[in-house]
């Protein structure tokens, strides 16, 4: 077959961008029958009942277009839930608004923010939608480097590279890929570092229940001077086991959310229906997202215990689903090189740190995703201390 040629040539948006690692490695896996540590995602079924919820709505006719901000009555169990965890209070009216996913959440309040020539504080490593959303919106991402093995925010230099055009700083707790947390620490020091000035945060907190060691989550949402000027992004992905139904919501103050909807609804106009209406109901049973953090810690707990003993380091993760492992002394190989090589030759894959950061710094680590069956994860140990 002769594919047609393209005329006239196009010029990308994002020359810089190829297919996500996320891809890469998942199809890498795919085709050399790895077990796939590498893209974040459970290996085991959502809940049965959540299933039989979507499937009741679907049944029921709740299959036209949901409302534009997201389904009422769901945005008010938010503004519940939102309430008794951070103590913050949210208008499901005009604050809340449901979205197909974090991702859009994010690309939307990236969109609707950033003018051209503005600059963003992107803390790397970072979540790779991040900067592409940016640049498509004409800003300049500023990064600040974060460093092994602790990964600990250097504010003095967050504070450095404030100028007067920077107009959006770009937050994740839980840390994804590092598995870090934000302490009250953070907290005290992004109060004071954006005091007074023209800043506006995205709070990426798509984690906010797998959280370890009996670690409260410092959600912005708790700090009445950083809500003020934040988008707080949240995913049901991560919470239900569901991260094929792209759902996910963003609390702002009004006149943010204003701008918020004013981009989300020709983005998508609005979220997966009967979805909604299932999440509706099942939001309530709070234990779901209440324990899911003993669930995932005994998955942590387990594959550090079965990693122990070969040639990587690490430090547990303290949140996410997500651990690094350090091969620092193993080999001189590139980590994306080594990522490969282990994928195809120990079949087991994971994602290369150094894709996280712009300037792809290589801090010979790897990010192994352990939302798996524990016998996925023996299996894949196994493979691990066979390096
Ligand atoms: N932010 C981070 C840090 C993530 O890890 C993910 C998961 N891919 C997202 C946002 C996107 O969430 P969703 O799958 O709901 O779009
Ligand atoms: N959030 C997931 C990860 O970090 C995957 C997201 C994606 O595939 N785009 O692995």
């Amino acid at each position: 077959m002769h594919p047609i040629k393209t005329f006239p040539p196009i010029s990308s948006k994002l020359p810089h961008a190829g297919t996500t690692i996320f891809t890469v490695m998942s199809e890498l896996a795919n085709q050399h029958s790895a077990i796939n540590l590498s893209q974040g995602f459970p290996d085991f079924n959502c809940s049965e009942k959540l299933i039989s919820l979507v499937n009741k709505y679907m049944l029921m006719g709740k299959n036209q277009y949901a409302p534009m901000q997201g389904l009422l009555p769901l945005r008010e169990k938010i503004a519940v839930k939102t309430n008794e965890l951070y103590g913050a209070t949210y208008n499901p009216a005009d604050e809340i608004t449901i979205t197909a996913g974090g991702t859009q959440a994010l690309y939307t309040a990236i969109t609707a923010v950033v003018h051209k020539g503005d600059e963003v504080i992107v803390l790397e490593p970072a979540y790779d939608s991040y900067i592409p959303a940016i640049q498509l919106s004409g800003g300049i991402p500023v990064y600040v480097g974060l460093k092994p093995p602790l990964y600990k925010i250097d504010w003095e230099q967050v504070q450095r590279v404030i100028t007067s055009n920077t107009k959006l700083i770009i937050l994740n707790s839980p840390h994804n890929p590092t598995g870090t947390v934000f302490s009250k620490e953070d907290i005290f020091q992004l109060i004071k570092i954006t005091e007074n000035k023209n800043i506006f945060i995205l709070s990426d907190e798509v984690y906010e229940h797998i959280i370890f060691d009996n670690h409260p989550h410092e959600s912005v949402c708790k700090y009445p001077e950083l809500r003020a000027r934040s988008f707080v992004v949240f995913s049901f992905g991560k919470t239900y086991h569901t991260t094929g139904w792209k759902i996910g919501y963003c609390l702002a103050p009004k006149e943010l959310t204003v701008e918020f909807r004013k981009v989300h609804q020709f983005i998508t106009f609005c979220t997966n229906t009967p979805i909604q209406w299932a999440l509706n109901d099942f939001i309530e049973e709070k234990n779901n997202y209440l324990c899911l953090h003993k669930f995932y810690e005994e998955k942590r707990d387990l594959f550090v215990k079965l990693i122990n003993d070969s040639k990587f380091k690490f430090i547990p993760a303290k949140g996410t689903y997500f651990q690094l492992l350090s091969f620092d002394g193993l080999t001189d190989e590139k980590d994306t090189d080594f990522a490969m090589r282990i994928t195809k030759d120990y079949g087991v894959a994971s994602v290369p740190v150094s894709v996280f950061y712009h300037d792809k710094a290589d801090y010979k680590m790897l990010r192994f995703c352990f939302a798996k069956e524990a016998v996925t994860l023996e299996k894949a140990a196994e493979r691990i201390r066979g390096i």
